[in-house]
């Protein structure tokens, strides 16, 4: 079983939404299927498909202008959401600290949390990917964590680029994130792999050790695009 989740980004309408949860849930699969949805679109999902949000804040409530609280995706009936995405780092500032605070949140109102982490082109080049990976780990994961989190491994330079690393550098990534995450006492939180994965290198990439599922974006936006992906595992 792998963990397919895509991210829609600011894309699709509540109509998209309902025509791609019902081709999804015709779907036989036991790969759990996430989709990561605008705000307006939130909602329950289906027997097949989860839904989530793609940001919360990292406040609990207040004057706090055009955001949206752990609580108020928890009401709609969304199970997950995605914390500290590269856009959310380059274009609203997140670091390390405020993903720690707004996965707080989101475990402390039954979300599970998809904590992102990666590096970018300049950080690669500094050779400094390691360090940011485990550095983004370390400091983003509350400490007291005693429940479900994800945690997915995006190098923010690969993100829409039709760009991925080689499989030997997700391997090594990989391998350290599962080994931080043991050292922090939680071994098994699956790590999902986000960058540029389409429905012709999926499977390679969900076979190499370590890796959980994808983090999809572009690629999720259509259901001739996702589904070769869902299906590409068992
Ligand atoms: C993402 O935005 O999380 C992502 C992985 O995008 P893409 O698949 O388009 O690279």
């Amino acid at each position: 079983m792998k963990i397919i989740a895509g991210n829609w980004k600011m894309n699709g309408t509540r109509s998209d939404l309902t025509k791609m949860l019902c081709t999804l849930s015709n779907l036989d699969t036991a790969n759990r299927i996430i989709l990561c949805v605008p705000y307006t679109m939130l909602c329950g999902g289906n027997d097949v498909v989860s839904i989530g949000a793609q940001d919360i804040s990292c406040h609990t409530h207040g004057a706090f202008t055009g955001e949206i609280s752990a609580q108020m995706v928890a009401e709609t009936g969304a199970k997950y959401t995605i914390i500290g995405h590269s856009e959310c780092r380059a274009y609203h500032g997140d670091t390390n600290s405020t993903v720690r605070q707004k996965a707080t949140l989101a475990l402390a109102n039954g979300l599970i949390p998809i904590i992102c982490v990666g590096e970018t082109m300049d950080e690669k080049q500094a050779g400094k990917t390691m360090a940011v990976i485990e550095s983004g780990v370390r400091e983003s994961i509350p400490s007291d964590v005693n429940t479900d989190i994800i945690v997915a491994y995006e190098p923010r330079w690969a993100i829409g680029a039709g760009l991925t690393p080689t499989p030997s550098e997700i391997a090594e990534a990989h391998t350290l994130i599962a080994n931080t995450l043991s050292d922090m006492g939680l071994a098994g939180t699956p790590v999902l792999y986000g960058a540029s994965v389409k429905g012709n290198n999926a499977a390679e990439i969900m076979s190499i050790p370590h890796v959980d599922g994808v983090l999809v974006g572009g690629a999720s936006l259509k259901s001739d695009d996702f589904i070769p992906i869902i299906t590409s595992v068992k």
